[in-house]
Parts: C-alpha cells; structure tokens; sequence
C-alpha cells in the first residue's frame, strides 16, 4: 500500500481563494482589511515566517504592516506598541511572532491583544472560548490541521484521534477542536508510556512534537491518516517532519508530507482568520461569505 499523499499546498491555495473573495467582498464595502505582524529580534527561522505571512497576506489582497524590533526591545515598549495596535481601528488582526527573544514575556504581549483581533487564537479569552465551545477565533496551525483533512474527505466524527504533543500553540487546541468534531481523543506527550501502543490505536494520528522522525512506521496503523505537523532541521540543512515519511508511506491510508502540508495550511488560516476577524469589525459577518470555519462550531 501506498499513502495518498495530502498536499497542503493544494489545499491551502483553496482556502486562498476563499479568503480573496472574502478580501474583495470586504474591499468592496469600503472595509481595507489589514493584518499587523510584530517581529522582535534576529531569530532566522521566525524572519523567514514572518517574510512568508506578509507575502501571502499581500497576495490575498490584505495591507500589512510589518513592525521588526531589536532583540533589545523592552517589555513595556513592546506592550505599548501592541496597545496601539489593538486601538487602532484600520488594525483587523494583530501577530506576535512567537517566541520572543530571552527576557521578553510573552504572556502579557499576548493578553494585551484584543481578543477580537488576536489572528493566532492565543489570547486567553479565546483559549477559553474554544475550551468552552463557542465562537472565537482558533490557533492557525489546529485548524489548517483539519482542513486539509476536511478537504480530503478523511472522516473525524467517531474516528479515534491521537494528539502527540501537548503545547498551547499546537497539541492542546487540536485536542479541543478534535473533541468538538466528535473525535475520540488521546493528548500523549514527553511523559506518556507506550508511545507506539497509543499511536497504534488512532485512526488520525497527528505528531506535533519537534522530534525529526520520532513517529516510526510500526506506530501506525495500517490505513490510518496522519498528520505531521513538525518541522525539524536535520544535520545536512533538509527538513523532515515527526514521522519517519518514506516508511510511514507503505503503510499510512494518507499522509501529509514535510515541507508542503501542515506548514502552507497555517499560513492559509492565518489569512482566514483575519478576512474572518475584518469581517466582524466592520460588523460584516453577515454579509461576506467568510473565507473559512475560523471562527465557526461545527457538529
Ligand atoms: P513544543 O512547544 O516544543 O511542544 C512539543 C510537545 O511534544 C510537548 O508537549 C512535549 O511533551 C512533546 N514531546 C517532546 N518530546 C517528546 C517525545 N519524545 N515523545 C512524546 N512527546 C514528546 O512544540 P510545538 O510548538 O507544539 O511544535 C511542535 C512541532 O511543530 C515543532 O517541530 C514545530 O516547529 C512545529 N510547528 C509547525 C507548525 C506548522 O505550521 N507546520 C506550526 C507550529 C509548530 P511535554 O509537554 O511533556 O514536554
């Protein structure tokens, strides 16, 4: 058996055109929605991200305002510049890339978001509201996570789903939104006995850990989907996922590859969620089809 594999490009060029839509509907009732992108410091890996979201932002037809900082910044500058932001009413979506450099707490950067436009889903108000079920805007890389299931046709109601990983960014919200499409789910983390024997058991089994290649082909059940949401750096400069790809091919039912499946789809629903987030500023819900489930609650 061979894995159908589950192109996050395609995918995300899906949701693209969705959010463009929404963009032109928004455009055309005089709303310019707009996206502000935070970057503190030298990290390469985050400036190769944030050039990435203001690319596809531009693409889909958003303003964006990139604000870079010295690593040097102080707290209360950078909580004062979020401040403004989030005042600021030509301002629809606010990201902070994450992590900050040493010596900045990220916590209160993110809790001085307004939760209305906070496109990352990691305002505490938010992360309540998704723990509670009700609408709210959701972390990009979850929802890119079931969408290109969704769009692939790989059923969650009933499906036993197993989370390997437990982070606010990534493991937990899955487990959330997993649990409210009716998935049967496991969290396993750092700690968990029997990694393999859990893995095992899922009919989608997602790897979020940052472990190049931890997930082996044993550990997956023949014909179940996977989900590689890692991204690792090996020696020779390639990225590999947390799945053992080429293995995991022979016996997966579908599985998304690494570069070119999870990682497109979170830029795809960072779009969404702003096109989502500009749409209700302007009190437009209604009447822009909105570009995704970003902020919806589907049974
Ligand atoms: P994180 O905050 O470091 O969390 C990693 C999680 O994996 C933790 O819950 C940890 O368990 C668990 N873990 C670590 N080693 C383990 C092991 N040997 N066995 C089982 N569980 C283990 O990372 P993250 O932010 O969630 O990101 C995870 C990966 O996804 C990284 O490679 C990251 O680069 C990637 N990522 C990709 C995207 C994308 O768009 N594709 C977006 C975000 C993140 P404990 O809680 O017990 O420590």
């Amino acid at each position: 058996m061979t894995a159908r594999v589950l192109d996050g490009k395609a995918a995300a060029a899906a949701v693209r055109a969705r959010v463009r839509a929404s963009v032109d509907a928004l455009r055309a009732r005089g709303v310019a929605p707009a996206l502000a992108v935070v970057l503190v410091g030298d990290d390469p890996a985050s400036h190769v991200y944030v050039r990435n979201k203001d690319k596809a932002a531009q693409e889909a037809g958003f303003s964006v305002r990139t604000l870079r900082l010295p690593a040097a910044t102080a707290q209360s500058d950078l909580l004062a510049l979020v401040r403004e932001l989030s005042a600021d009413a030509a301002v629809h979506g606010i990201l902070v890339q994450l992590p900050l450099p040493a010596g900045l707490d990220p916590a209160p950067v993110l809790e001085s978001i307004d939760p209305a436009k906070d496109v990352d889903g990691l305002h505490p108000e938010n992360v309540a509201a998704l723990a509670m079920g009700r609408e709210a805007l959701r972390p990009c890389t979850p929802l890119g996570c079931l969408e290109i299931l969704d769009q692939n046709g790989v059923e969650l109601s009933g499906a036993r789903a197993v989370v390997i990983g437990r982070s606010m960014l990534v493991g937990k919200p899955l487990a959330l939104l997993l649990l409210e499409r009716n998935a049967t789910v496991t969290v396993a983390h750092s700690k968990s006995r029997d990694l393999a024997q859990i893995a095992r058991e899922a009919d989608v089994l997602f790897a979020a850990v940052g472990r190049a290649r931890l997930v082996k082909a044993d550990w997956i059940r023949p014909g179940a989907a996977v989900v590689d949401v890692g991204i690792n750096r090996l020696p020779d400069g390639r990225l590999a996922g947390d799945v053992d790809y080429e293995a995991a091919m022979a016996v997966a039912g579908a599985i998304t590859p690494v570069p070119g499946g999870v990682g497109p789809m979170t830029i795809a629903m960072l779009l969404a969620n702003t096109a989502s987030a500009a749409a209700r500023q302007a009190g437009l819900a209604r009447e822009v089809p909105l570009a995704a489930s970003a902020h919806s609650i589907r049974r």
